[in-house]
């Protein structure tokens, strides 16, 4: 068995993202990568840019497309296997900016509104047999923003609720996750193409959706690696 080199949190152009979808396939498929998750953001109906302008304007994925989404990515996750033998693991991350969390929900097959409370977001996930990351939970050095500080400030809560907190996202490495023993992974947050260079997950199972959510789960053969280019195979 190989480790799988793996990115479980990539953003396209169906929410704030740069690049389309299967420019994103082909970036990380030619680059050599086993599995990806695509978890463009679903707003909380709360949330403002800061222009002042509502949720329902933003780049997001509204309840109303996310069938359409769905079935975007399955037919993404299609041509990337054909392709690349690449894994495409369909998400979102569930980005509530009122209350100040952002959760990667991922293999889920019903759409949940970020307007939940984080223990309903991640029960509605589990009954989807879906898979839960706390995103970037302590301050992001390249924007020093806290996106996640509710996640961060109520930790021992939410300890093990999550089946899995970012020790790495995109530059930043948060070592508290790590020292906390908190199952992890690392991910790039991907917007644009310079955001391929960055922290990844490595992961040592077979190269199916379910191996990867009970490696991931399990998470005694995980590690991290930073991507800097070129072809990995
Ligand atoms: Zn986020
Ligand atoms: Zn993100």
């Amino acid at each position: 068995m190989q480790w799988l080199y793996c990115d479980f949190h990539i953003h396209t152009t169906w929410s704030d993202g740069a690049c389309s979808l299967d420019r994103v396939v082909e970036l990380y498929g030619e680059a050599g990568f086993d599995v990806i998750a695509i978890t463009d953001h679903v707003l909380d109906t709360e949330s403002v840019t800061r222009s002042g302008r509502p949720a329902s304007m933003l780049g997001a994925v509204r309840r109303e497309e996310f069938a359409a989404y769905q079935e975007a990515l399955w037919a993404a996750a299609r041509k990337s296997w054909e392709k690349y033998g690449m894994l495409l693991i369909p998400g979102v991350e569930l980005t509530n900016n009122t209350s100040r969390y952002h959760i990667l929900s991922l293999d889920i097959k019903e759409y949940i509104s970020p307007d939940h409370d984080v223990e309903t977001i991640i029960a509605k996930t589990r009954q989807q047999q879906g898979l839960t990351v706390a995103c970037h939970p302590c301050v992001r050095n390249h924007s020093g923003e806290e996106p996640s500080v509710h996640l961060w400030n109520n930790h021992e809560r939410y300890a093990s609720m999550f089946d899995a907190w970012e020790v790495a996202n995109r530059d930043d490495l948060y070592s508290v996750v790590g020292l906390k023993k908190f199952n992890y992974i690392a991910n790039s947050d991907f917007h644009e193409e310079r955001h391929l260079l960055s922290w990844k997950t490595l992961l040592r199972c077979d190269k199916n959706t379910e191996a990867v959510k009970e490696a991931i789960r399990t998470n005694d053969r995980v590690s991290l690696f930073l991507y800097r280019g070129g072809k990995i195979r």
